[in-house]
């Protein structure tokens, strides 16, 4: 991954290199970190951020799970976002925000007022699996590792920790040859993927596990939803077996990073003709149709990048 030139970390731009982390910091030992993915779309009235209030509203979800002290505003952190694409003069741009116990401690309860960093990362990033994959759908697994339990560290915050699970998940597919993992949550129904969403499409009908099938909600997802909605619709968030992934007329999955990414196989076993099937295209065209004028923008989810 190519480095930014600039990064804004404890509330100013600096050179990326200059914004480091200590050998102590107890994100690095014990995972105490919260984060967000979030996009800046290049669109026709110029560069819009995607939904950027709604990530950060969860970044400080996350942050109050684990006691992490944010120490700026929301307001501050959506300015901070803008701050760091103007400085590294992005059209479009996948933002990494991050909060972070940075002090030193081996404390697995250290004081609150142990030190907390805060940084947003800016990249140019183009859809997770490529191009291709948004066109002709990827090949997954199912993964062998569950997510976590909701009783054990929650799926809900967007902790650091979290992504070992992912990197478990992601891993295993990658070394059998499949682009992602699907999980299962522990009570061995459909959960997730290692960094996205499910959807299932079956006669005509779309579903997607609920939130206690040890999910991130992601906001791509309830952007699905939503749009699906509106377009005429069912959507069921409802707990659902491994086999209506065999059952499926098509199957996609969604993330900020992955946006709307149509899965064409599961198990080797083709999903509906084993390409991107009509319901998933036309949750497509809507979804890309957010950023060049086509679908009509009447939530607000898309805000211009201007500095204060
Ligand atoms: N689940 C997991 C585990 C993720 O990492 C992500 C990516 N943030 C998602 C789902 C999708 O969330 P969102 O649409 O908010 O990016």
């Amino acid at each position: 991954m190519k480095t930014p030139a600039y990064v804004w970390h404890n509330g100013r731009i600096k050179p990326f290199a200059e914004a480091s982390v200590g050998v102590g910091a107890h994100a690095l030992h014990y995972g105490s970190s919260v984060f967000e993915g979030e996009r800046v779309y290049a669109t026709p009235q110029g560069p819009m951020f995607f939904r950027l209030r709604d990530h950060t509203e969860r970044l400080f979800h996350s942050a109050r799970v684990y006691d992490l002290n944010v120490g700026y505003s929301a307001d501050e952190i959506d300015q901070a976002c803008a701050e760091v694409v103007l400085a590294n003069k992005l059209g479009s741009a996948y933002l990494r925000p991050i909060v972070y116990r940075s002090g030193f401690t081996f404390s697995l309860a250290p004081p609150l007022e142990t030190q907390v960093d805060v940084a947003v990362i800016a990249i140019e990033w183009g859809s997770m699996h490529g191009a291709a994959a948004l066109e002709q759908g990827v090949d997954v697994c199912v993964s062998s590792w569950n997510r976590a339990a909701p009783n054990t560290y929650p799926s809900g915050a967007k902790a650091g920790g979290n992504y070992l699970n992912s990197q478990l998940i992601a891993r295993e597919a990658v070394n059998g040859g499949f682009v992602e993992g699907i999980a299962l949550a522990p009570g061995g129904l459909l959960s997730e993927g290692a960094g996205e969403n499910l959807f299932i499409v079956r006669n005509g009908k779309i579903y997607t596990p609920p939130a206690g099938a040890s999910i991130l909600c992601g906001i791509t997802r309830d952007t699905v939803m939503t749009l699906a909605q509106e377009m005429g619709y069912a959507v069921h968030e409802q707990p659902m077996p491994r086999e209506m992934l065999y059952f499926a007329d098509e199957v996609f999955m969604t993330g900020t990073a992955a946006e709307l990414t149509p899965v064409r196989s599961v198990d080797r076993k083709p999903v509906g003709e084993g390409k991107p099937g009509p319901v998933t295209k036309a949750l497509q065209r809507a979804f890309f149709g957010l950023f060049d004028g086509s679908t009509e923008d009447h939530w607000g989810w898309l805000t211009p990048v201007q500095a204060r």
